[in-house]
């Protein structure tokens, strides 16, 4: 029995109980698939159900303010994915009559689709032949076929598209893209593949030469950026300061508390001497500060070290670009998880006071 075959077999048997199975309605498709990059499906999946909900056609998307559309992202990262999307429904909306694009080469030319999600929806909702490659079609294929090449260098990408194109030509193309992802997650994971009980084991070379543990090869990634913030919350009656970050940055559009950004690792002294700082407040006694540093925040290509400073003050100051809030209305706004996980330390510690 030819590989394609197998691994269809056994998604019939096996596949996941997901809410958007079953359709072809590209709008959900779409959004299922950029909430599930980069995202565990225990994590992704509650997002999945919010958003859907607050948002459940493309018009409803395109109409929202951005700011609602981050709110209900909060805390999932990779913020660009909810700006590229809410872009993108804009222009369906505004240059297709809010209408999907059916074909792969169309639906790439919309902000935030790229060739996996391209292809995913096309071969789901509108059956064109084309694979759909993520990182488990790639750890998949580069196990079966053996394959030496790093999978992310031109090379090794065109020579998984050329296999997976070949696997796919004889099968329906959204059930063999489904059933390549799922087979992946579940059977063919990355550190220990269940290569005793998988149906492809007949077919697959990295088991003949037991080479699985180094399937795929891959190049090693950019340099890590290390980033030192201290965030400085001036509070007067409960009432505190707030920013949108604007810059075109991590975490565009969301907020955040007043931010000094140092380039080597910083202290509250590092603060206190900064110009900035000094033109906004003097005479601040350290001794009456009070400090929360945080664990180091991983991103893709950065480490953020970050401290939290509470400073009481008689009046707030005058910040270009802030809001003056209530602590309790911070629910509303959209904060990157670095926040969160600190107002999360921050309520536990008033709430023991
Ligand atoms: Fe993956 Fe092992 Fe199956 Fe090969 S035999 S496809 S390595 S799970």
């Amino acid at each position: 029995m030819e590989t394609g075959e197998r691994i269809i077999n056994w998604y019939f048997h096996n596949q996941r109980e997901l809410p958007w199975r079953g359709t072809k309605d590209p709008y959900l498709i779409w959004i299922s698939e950029i909430i599930m990059q980069q995202t565990r499906i225990q994590q992704g999946l509650p997002y999945y159900l919010r958003f859907v909900k607050r948002f459940p056609d493309i018009f409803h998307l395109a109409e929202a303010p951005i700011e609602d559309v981050l709110l209900i992202w909060q805390g999932l990262g990779y913020y660009s994915r909810a700006r590229n999307m809410h872009e993108a429904a804009k222009n369906i909306c505004n240059s297709y009559n809010g209408i999907f694009p059916t074909h792969s080469k169309d639906l790439l030319k919309l902000k935030g689709i790229g060739s996996y999600t391209a292809a995913a929806i096309a071969s789901f909702c509108f059956g064109e032949k084309i694979p759909a490659i993520d990182g488990n079609v790639n750890r998949v294929i580069a196990r079966i076929f053996d394959i030496n090449e790093p999978v992310n260098t031109g090379k090794g990408i065109t020579i998984i598209k050329k296999l997976a194109e070949e696997m796919l030509s004889n099968n329906e193309p959204g059930t063999f893209n489904q059933a390549m992802m799922d087979f992946g997650s579940a059977v063919c994971v990355p550190s220990t593949p269940h290569c005793p009980d998988c149906p492809v084991k007949p077919n697959c070379l990295s088991f003949e030469n037991q080479t699985m543990a180094e399937r795929p090869v891959k190049v090693k990634n950019q340099k890590i950026k290390l980033r030192y913030f201290i965030y400085v919350l001036f509070m007067n009656q409960n009432k505190t300061l707030i920013v949108q970050r604007i810059k075109n940055d991590i975490w565009n559009s969301l907020f955040e508390f007043p931010l000094w950004e140092f380039s080597e690792p910083a202290t509250v002294d590092s603060l206190l001497k900064s110009e900035r700082f000094k033109s906004i407040v003097s005479g601040i006694d350290s001794a009456k500060m009070k400090i929360f540093t945080m664990p180091a925040h991983k991103l893709s290509h950065q480490t953020i070290y970050s401290q939290f400073v509470i400073i009481e003050t008689d009046a707030l100051p005058s910040l270009m670009g802030s809001a003056e809030v209530h602590l309790n209305e911070l629910e509303h706004y959209a904060f990157p998880t670095l926040i969160i996980n600190f107002l999360t330390q921050y309520k536990k510690e008033i709430d023991n006071i």
